[in-house]
């Protein structure tokens, strides 16, 4: 079953749900391996490990182990050639500091994984990966705050705060791990209401190179704080928790209109002017799929309003009206809000709805692609837009299938300065994610060619969540004026690079 890499205009959406990233059994699993972007520095032949073993709590999984396979394996299977030295999965604080000792001591390279869902690969190696994965608590505070172990993924977060009538704004694929996409910023469908990921949090617990445990908020270790909201993972030290501030649920009306793509230049001006009358409780994709080159490609809107359907109504209305043809269908759902996040695990357990070798009985499997990633600060001219359906163009006649998805910002995320935290693309109208199937020797350059492409009317920036190995300019694109800032930061908590990632502050 070809999957889909984000929401879903049939079946979820359908289904009154906004779903995530795909799920079921992917024909493309082993194919399309790219090299290892990670630096391969050898493990010095030979090493004991049993120290390590027999220091912490914590499981080593080495190559000769049963389980090694399985845990070795990422979500994008173009990096899935790697083999790391050994797994480290650590139960806590503790272990972390245990792990990072003995790497350091003996000269392995350390990469931290939580959810695995790096793009470019980025929480596999060749040495020690160090799996935050068995500290995954939920907890909801009495104070409304909610401290989640650094190793919990999105399904765990959106499934055990959701009942209990609390919820952070995040992701929409649940098997992506909260650590990576708080770390980057975290956008979601309720963004434009209660911020991104990062803006939520107000605390972390975090193991620094040298191995001290350190509290980061505002008062304590600022600039580290400031850091952990959208400086990337894996630059600054493992974190073992994070604490946010929640939001209370109520039900998410949902809906969706999908149009003939002969009308994708009406539906693209309609849907970027919109936001200039949008409340920021309502939130909106437009999507182009084309994930069979030789059909028409679908252009689609769908989106979330945190309301009901007559506070939707007026807006969704005078969307409609604007883009000023007949939509092929229309849909508006009104749903509870835990089956709004959950959708995508329809029909499945919590537990099935991760990733394979994170839980028993874990049914996400590996995926190859390749992407890309824009922010646009201003609306895009007729000839801009026309520069991205010729890009789809270009795409489907090279053979080449994948998806287009703009996201609509603004609203509480945009209300924070671009030097507040370390996430700067503040001011921007929406990003685009330039998807591509990558599995089977399709061309990977394309993604990172619609940068190119579009150069001329894009901020210059990209999503340090959507990593592009690609990317020359990476630390001005994905940080803009905050770079300068991450760097001191960086050498003042990690001077040695122990943390030492190819795109890596
Ligand atoms: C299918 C899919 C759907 C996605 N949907 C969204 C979305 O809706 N919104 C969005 O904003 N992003 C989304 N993303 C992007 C996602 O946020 C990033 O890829 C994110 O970095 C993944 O986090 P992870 O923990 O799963 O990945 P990992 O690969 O485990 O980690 C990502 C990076 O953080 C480091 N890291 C992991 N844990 C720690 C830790 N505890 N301490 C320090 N460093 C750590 C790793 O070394 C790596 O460099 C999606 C990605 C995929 C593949």
């Amino acid at each position: 079953m070809r999957r889909r890499r984000f929401l879903q205009i049939s079946g979820a959406a359908l289904a009154g749900t906004i779903g995530g990233c795909g799920g079921g059994s992917s024909s493309n699993v082993s194919t399309g391996v790219s090299p290892v972007v990670s630096p391969v520095v050898p493990t010095p032949t030979g090493l004991d490990w049993k120290p390590l073993i027999n220091g912490m709590q914590g499981q080593v999984i080495l190559p000769a182990n049963a389980s090694y396979a399985q845990s070795a394996l990422v979500f994008n299977a173009r990096y899935n050639n790697a083999t790391p030295a050994a797994i480290v999965r650590c139960n806590s604080p503790a272990d972390v500091s245990t792990a990072l000792a003995f790497a350091s001591k003996n000269s392995v390279v350390i990469t931290p994984r939580c959810g695995g869902h790096s793009f470019a690969g980025y929480s596999t190696g060749s040495g020690m990966v160090l799996d935050v994965g068995p500290m995954n608590s939920v907890q909801l505070n009495s104070n409304g705050t909610a401290t989640i172990g650094a190793g919990a993924k999105l399904a765990d977060v959106y499934s055990q705060l959701i009942p209990k009538g609390a919820c952070i704004p995040s992701g929409t694929c649940l098997s992506v791990g909260i650590s990576g996409v708080t770390m980057g910023g975290g956008i979601g469908i309720l963004d434009r209401q209660y911020g991104l990921t990062c803006d939520n949090l107000v605390a972390a617990q975090i193991v620094t190179a040298d191995g001290k445990v350190l509290q980061v908020d505002t008062e304590h270790e600022p600039d580290l704080f400031w850091a952990l909201r959208g400086g990337g993972g894996g630059n600054f030290g493992i974190v073992t928790s994070f604490t946010f501030n929640t939001h209370a649920t109520q039900d998410l009306t949902t809906f969706n209109a999908s149009f003939r793509y002969e009308d994708a230049m009406k539906v693209f001006l309609a849907w970027q002017a919109w936001p200039a009358s949008l409340p920021d409780s309502i939130w909106a994709q437009l999507n182009f799929t084309f994930f069979n080159p030789t059909a028409t490609p679908s252009v689609s809107i769908f989106g979330c309003c945190i309301g009901t359907q007559a506070d939707l109504a007026p807006h969704w209305t005078a969307l409609l009206s604007a883009i000023g043809v007949s939509p092929l269908s229309t849909q508006v759902t009104t749903s509870p809000y835990l089956d709004v996040a959950m959708g995508f695990c329809s029909g499945r357990s919590v537990s099935q709805c991760h990733f394979i070798g994170q839980t028993p009985d874990a049914t996400i499997q590996p995926y190859g692609f390749a992407s890309s990633s824009d922010f646009f600060d201003a609306p895009l001219p007729a000839a801009g837009i026309q520069a991205m359906l010729d890009g789809i163009n270009n795409a489907r006649s090279s053979g080449i299938a994948g998806q287009i998805l703009l996201d609509l910002m603004g609203g509480a995320l945009a209300r924070v300065a671009p030097d507040a935290t370390a996430f700067v693309h503040r001011k921007a109208l929406f990003s685009v994610e330039y998807f591509m199937d990558a599995a089977a020797g399709s061309n990977p350059l394309w993604s990172n060619g619609m940068r190119q492409r579009m150069q001329s009317w894009s901020s210059g920036r990209a999503y340090v969540n959507y990593l592009d190995p690609l990317i020359q300019d990476w630390k001005s694109a994905y940080y803009g004026s905050n770079h300068a800032r991450l760097a001191s930061i960086k050498a003042r908590y990690d001077p040695g690079k122990l943390f030492n990632l190819p795109q890596g502050v």
